[in-house]
């Protein structure tokens, strides 16, 4: 099977223009034409000689990122169902606002974890994405906003520490500075709290920006919502959490998707409360965006403000987001779980 030229690291790419028998310019070339021009065909190489193009051609598939659906509008939200170089189908979404050109990116093709609240979860794994597939989805980001994506989320389909090896290697491509150069600081990892790796991630000795889905203070709740929470206890994520920030000195930020009836009693916030005023960290509030496959609502606005209003008078650095604007990329996994119903009722 060929080798996916966007999972290579510019050393590899650099070792394999060798291998051809092309000089390192060429190689330097090449990177500029996948990273800064953003090119997703051979054809589109000019510069390149065309028997260098045929023996990349050979040896690499550069194919995958075509968007076969999408939502949204442009220059504002946009939903992508993009489908994926080695088969199978993902999605990523722009979030353009005033000076930063965000996209929130996949990391695995469905989830193991099974959060009960998720359109991911509940569709169950396929696959890890590569390295490629992943670099990839900011390449198409780049395409459509016209230069580089200014942040990248791992907030799409999949739990981006069950793919470590591969995230962090497509982390590394998306980072070059004479690539797409995306800093640290600007990429946020989302997680819903595999410990070891957490610990992992602090020792990379780079500056990511840390989501962790919370969810519930106490482990009866958080287990109901969250199976992963019977390996990596409330306490257990939390302590990791504190030596990233402390091995980092990055500042972690929690979500807390509420759920009505399920996680927004006055016990709940008062366990949260208690767990999070005395760590630096923040808060993300967001309503559930409810999905066919889970019963739960989202809590009332007004639970929201209170939620809000108790943190943030506690000194606890709060967010509240709108449901609406949120709602389309939290809820990431919806437009493929839409997908796949519709394909499989054609089928039948
Ligand atoms: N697997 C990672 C990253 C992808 S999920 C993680 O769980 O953190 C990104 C975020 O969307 C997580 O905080 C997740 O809990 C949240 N999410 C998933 N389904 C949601 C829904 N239906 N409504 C609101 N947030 C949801
Ligand atoms: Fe997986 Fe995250 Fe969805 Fe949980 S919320 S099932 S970890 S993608």
């Amino acid at each position: 099977m060929k080798k996916l030229i966007h999972s290579l690291s510019r050393e590899a790419l650099g070792a394999e223009v060798a291998d051809i028998g092309q000089p390192a310019y060429r190689a330097d070339q090449l990177w500029r034409w996948l990273y800064v021009q953003h090119a997703l065909s051979w054809a589109e190489m000019k510069n390149l000689p065309r028997d260098f193009r045929d023996a990349l051609e050979e040896r690499f598939v550069i194919a995958g990122g075509e968007v076969i659906r999408e939502t949204g509008i442009e220059g504002s939200t946009q939903k992508l169902l993009v489908s994926l170089a080695r088969g199978e189908n993902i999605e990523e979404v722009l979030l353009p606002a005033q000076s930063r050109r965000t996209v929130c990116v996949s990391s695995q093709v469905g989830c193991k974890i099974g959060c009960v609240f998720c359109a991911s979860g509940q569709a169950g794994f396929f696959r890890d994405l590569e390295t490629g597939e992943i670099v990839i989805q900011a390449v198409l980001a780049a395409r459509r906003y016209g230069r580089a994506p200014s942040h990248i989320v791992f907030m799409g389909i999949g739990e981006p520490l069950d793919n470590y090896d591969n995230v962090v290697a497509a982390i590394k491509i998306l980072h070059d500075p004479e690539g797409l150069d995306i800093g640290a600081r600007r990429i946020t990892i989302s997680t819903s709290g595999i410990v070891p790796a957490i610990h992992q991630l602090a020792s990379v000795g780079m500056q990511f920006e840390l989501s962790v889905s919370l969810h519930a203070a106490d482990d009866e709740t958080r287990t109901e919502i969250m199976p992963l929470n019977k390996r990596y206890s409330v306490r257990e994520v939390v302590d990791a959490c504190e030596t990233y920030t402390n091995t980092t000195k990055r500042i972690v930020t929690f979500e807390y998707t509420l759920i009505a009836g399920v996680n927004d009693s006055p016990t709940h916030l008062s366990d949260l409360v208690n767990l999070l005023r005395p760590i630096h960290c923040r808060v993300n509030l967001i309503p559930l965006s409810p999905i066919d496959e889970y019963e739960g609502d989202r809590s009332s606005p007004q639970i929201g403000a209170l939620f809000l209003r108790t943190l943030v008078a506690a000194g606890v650095n709060t967010t509240l987001r709108d449901s609406k604007g949120r709602g389309m990329d939290a809820a990431c996994g919806q437009l493929r779980s839409r997908a796949r119903k519709e394909e499989s009722a054609q089928d039948a």
